[in-house]
Formats: C-alpha cells, structure tokens, sequence
C-alpha cells in the first residue's frame, strides 16, 4: 500500500443498468456539436473541426440526484447531451475502427454557469470554471453497446417542469461519435473509464432553484436532476 499522505479520493463510478459500476477516468466534452446551437452561440458550424474542454470526474452527478444551484452564477444553463464511455483506450484512433472503444452510452447534462463562461469567452480566459464546477454533470445509468448498439440516430429531449425545453435528433451531430473519439485520441490517449458528453442541440436556457429536469436519448435512457 502507498504512503499517502492524506486519503487518497474515493474513484468516481457511474451505475450501469442490469447492474454494475462503471469506473470514470476523465470527462471529456465536445463544443458546439449541433449546427443550431453553434449558431445560437455566435459561430459558424461550418467551418470549425471539434473542441474538446473537461470537467472532474468528481463533477458527475448520479441519476436522481437533487443538483445544488452552483455559487457564483446567476444563469444556470441546461445542455442535454449523450455520454460515450470508453471502455478501451488508445492513441489515434482510427474513425473505421472507434466504435470498438465504447463500452456504453448514457443521458447526461452539461450544466453550464453561462455568464461566467460569456465571461471568460469575452476575455479570452479558460472556460474550466463555467464548466467545470461541483455537481456540473448529472447522467443518467450506463447502457453497454453490447445490449443497446451505437446509437447515431433518434431523438434526444430536454423537459423541464414538463415542458420540452431542447428537442432534437442524434444524426444532427456535425462530429459523429467515431469522428469524435477519432479526433480527441489525436489530441490526447484515451483511456478505460474516460467519458465524452457527445455535445447538445439547440435551445439552452437557463433554470431556476425548483426546476426538475427530465431528460432522454432515444434508444440509451434518461437522466433527471431537481435544482435546489
Ligand atoms: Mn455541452
């Protein structure tokens, strides 16, 4: 055994669904992956390739879980996205061949402290701390790919309070998953138990204290956080 210090942090885990634990590594996340929301964000879907930035992985947020309102901010967004999870690494990752790293997929949201990412945008700062803090990314069970397949199509929606927030379809994704992992094991070597949030469609907003979260992939499952 180590000579730690201090206690070394309990590993983060997401439960799989039929059973299990799913041990989570990092948590990448791509930008702008749908053309209606790079639109609503000011860019041009066009011409850009993927952006990947990050949260902990202590910043997962279990299904059903009550989502404390972040300090600091006063303009949560919701971003309804779907999760990959690598269940085999590797460095430059061909295309062809990504879909055999994912273990499994699940709901997830990218919760976003929009105005101190407008913020940091405008000065030319990191996002980390528009992204990045305590309890920003609630998700849903783990589905494997082995039960459910690779879902590249069918909806993805965001209801809160009952009402539909985001609506829209997987194809819309302007990055596919394999083109994805493609390109971030470009960037950095991927590793077993590293999640990517796949991205969200159009139609963000902001969500008050109260506020319950209801959201589903067609196909993968759902996740659902209250504000309080
Ligand atoms: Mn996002």
């Amino acid at each position: 055994m180590a000579d730690y210090v201090i206690s070394p942090p309990a590993i983060s885990s997401i439960p799989v669904a039929g059973g299990g634990s799913f041990p989570v590594r990092r948590v990448f996340c791509v930008g702008r992956n749908y053309a209606e929301h790079a639109r609503e964000m000011g860019s041009d879907p066009d011409r850009e390739p993927p952006f990947f930035f990050m949260k902990p992985a202590d910043a997962l947020l279990l299904n059903d879980a009550d989502m404390p309102y972040p300090p600091q901010s006063t303009q949560l967004h919701h971003e309804m996205e779907m999760v990959v999870a690598i269940g085999v690494g590797g460095a430059n990752i061909a295309a062809a061949d990504a879909l055999s790293h994912v273990w499994g997929y699940a709901a997830g949201l990218d919760m976003t402290r929009r105005d101190l990412q407008n913020a940091a945008k405008k000065e030319g700062k990191p996002w980390d701390m528009g992204k990045g803090f305590d309890w920003s990314a609630p998700i849903g069970l783990l589905v494997p790919a082995s039960k459910i397949g690779h879902p590249s199509k069918g909806l993805i929606e965001l209801k809160v309070n009952g009402k539909v927030r985001q609506t829209s379809d997987l194809s819309k994704m302007i990055w596919d998953v394999p083109e994805m992992i493609a390109y971030l094991s470009g960037l950095v070597t991927l590793a077993p138990g590293d999640l990517i949030y796949s991205g969200t469609p159009e139609n963000v907003a902001a969500v008050e204290r109260g506020d319950l979260l209801e959201g589903t992939v067609e196909g993968v499952g759902s996740v659902t956080t209250r504000i309080v």
